[in-house]
């Protein structure tokens, strides 16, 4: 008989207790993955087309190494309990692994997955999930998860640190050649006519080797100076590792542990450390948040949100989405993340917020937007973050306080390098005018070669009013 491995957002073959189980018991494996995609069925959200794009190169990845190994990846499409339970009849499997998850779409899937597996005499072992910490060890005296970020992460990091991750798998027990594979190109997850995807090719590597690269590369380079300089656009000091913790090529613990390792040899870095381990905390947080809240993405965390006066405007929105808001900053942010799936965080804070208030757009028409397309889109992560930034989320910030999207770009791109780079029909105006081209003067417009509303859009709002504005819904929506 033999064992199966279901694969979920788990795709690496390293620190992976359900592979390194189902692989010692030496019986021959069968590595699956299932893409499901009756999503009324489960409550599971269907991927966005850049997280599908993703996925796909994930799996081709993650075939790779496994056959390095003498393995393969079956993949099969549709209803997760219903394949398993055929595949392990048809391979005579006696056990499944996989990795829990909190996510509660997925673990909705599993309990009818268990079910499903026990009826036929299938036994079941679920290994410890990818997150730092369990939702269930952090409760406060009346049982709820926690809404504020600092006592939340102090819990997490008293209860030490997570245990070291496992080594990756040299070896691996031989394959079931009965079981068939659908191919990956079948699914279609990756777009054809037209292929948008250039962008996001030449700028990821999807797979664990990716990741780890990624890490090691941040830890060489760039963790010196992270906590001040992650906010600087120009600089390229954060990890990007965002879209591969989201679909497990290395888990948090890989990171949390390399992290400190790094920094046992240089505690000059401490402070640097502390923050960067932090922002993982702000990912555990948000996926806290979803376990108890699973439609985290239409529902507000703040039910006084429940009834604010959020505008219907598709033009405005269609000018967001598109960057063409005629706010250098949140224009190229938009920009940056059409062409290479992702944005500077920074700038998903102004770009939201420029739609939320500035524009006075539910913030989940942008949560769906950005949900379609970011490569790291995150079923707690995107919804947490807009909930944020709106205002109605956990530790939000007060709607009240505004971003004015000039002074963002001045702060954080003061040489206008970052807007030059996608918007390029800026780029020869002089740095001072490059965040509010409306302020140059004819002759200055004339010699960087713009029209505004022609070459490039007039600000579709006015500041001063927008703000005011906003101020004047969110007073209407308090009782
Ligand atoms: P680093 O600065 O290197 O941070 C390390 C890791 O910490 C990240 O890879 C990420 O896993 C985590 N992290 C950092 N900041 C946050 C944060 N604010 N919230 C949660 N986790 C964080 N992040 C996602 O992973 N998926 C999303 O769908 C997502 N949507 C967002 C939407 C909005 C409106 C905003 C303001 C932020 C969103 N973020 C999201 C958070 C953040 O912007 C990205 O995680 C970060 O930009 C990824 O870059 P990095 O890996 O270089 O981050």
């Amino acid at each position: 008989s033999s064992v199966i491995v279901w694969f979920r957002n788990d795709l690496r073959l390293s620190d992976h207790a359900a592979l390194a189980a189902a692989a010692g018991t030496g019986a021959p494996l069968i590595c699956l993955f299932i893409l499901d995609e009756a999503a009324a069925q489960s409550a599971r959200r269907p991927l966005g087309a850049a997280a599908k794009w993703w996925l796909a190169n994930s799996l081709r990845t993650l075939d790779r190494e496994l056959r390095k190994r003498g393995q393969r990846l079956i993949l099969r499409r549709g209803d997760t309990a219903t394949i398993l339970v055929q595949i392990a009849q048809e391979a005579k499997a006696k056990a499944v692994f996989w990795l829990d998850s909190e996510i509660p779409a997925e673990a909705a899937c599993a309990r009818q997955v268990i079910t499903a597996l026990h009826e036929i005499g299938v036994e079941t072992h679920i290994s410890r999930s990818d997150l730092l910490a369990s939702p269930s060890m952090i409760r406060n005296k009346e049982g709820h998860g926690l809404r504020v970020f600092t006592p939340f992460w102090k819990r997490v990091r008293a209860l030490g640190d997570p245990p070291p991750p496992l080594p990756a798998m040299k070896k691996l027990p031989p394959s079931v050649a009965s079981v068939e594979s659908e191919s990956i190109e079948d699914w279609q997850l990756e777009p054809l006519h037209p292929d948008w995807a250039g962008g996001l090719r030449a700028r990821w590597k999807p797979g664990e080797a990716g990741a780890r690269k990624k890490l090691d590369a941040f830890l060489d380079d760039a963790i010196d100076g992270y906590a001040s300089g992650r906010d600087d656009l120009a600089r390229d000091q954060t990890s990007h590792l965002s879209a591969h913790l989201r679909f497990g090529e290395i888990s948090p613990r890989q990171v949390f542990h390399a992290t400190r390792f790094a920094a046992a040899h240089n505690p000059a870095l401490s402070h640097d450390v502390e923050k960067f381990l932090s922002e993982l905390g702000w990912r555990e947080f948000c996926r806290h948040l979803l376990f108890d809240q699973p439609d985290l993405h239409r529902q507000d965390l703040q039910p006084s949100f429940d009834n604010f006066p959020w505008r219907t405007d598709r033009a405005a929105l269609s000018a967001w989405q598109q960057g063409r808001t005629g706010y250098p900053i949140v224009d190229a942010g938009m920009r940056e993340l059409w062409h290479t799936g992702t944005m500077h965080n920074r700038v998903r804070m102004v770009a939201a917020s420029f739609l939320v208030k500035h524009l006075l757009i539910d913030w989940r028409e942008g949560e769906r937007w950005f949900w379609d397309t970011l490569v790291d889109a995150d079923p707690g992560s995107n919804p947490g973050n807009w909930q944020w930034v709106a205002g109605c989320g956990a530790d939000a910030a007060p709607y009240f306080r505004i971003f004015n999207p000039v002074l963002q770009g001045e702060k954080f791109d003061p040489d206008g390098a970052y807007v030059m780079k996608w918007v390029p029909e800026l780029a020869k105006l002089p740095p001072k005018l490059i965040h509010q081209p409306w302020e140059a003067t004819p002759m200055e417009l004339a010699a960087a070669g713009i029209t505004l509303g022609k070459t490039y859009p007039a600000p579709i709002v006015d500041h001063k009013a927008a703000r005011e504005r906003a101020l004047a819904a969110y007073r209407k929506m308090r009782p």
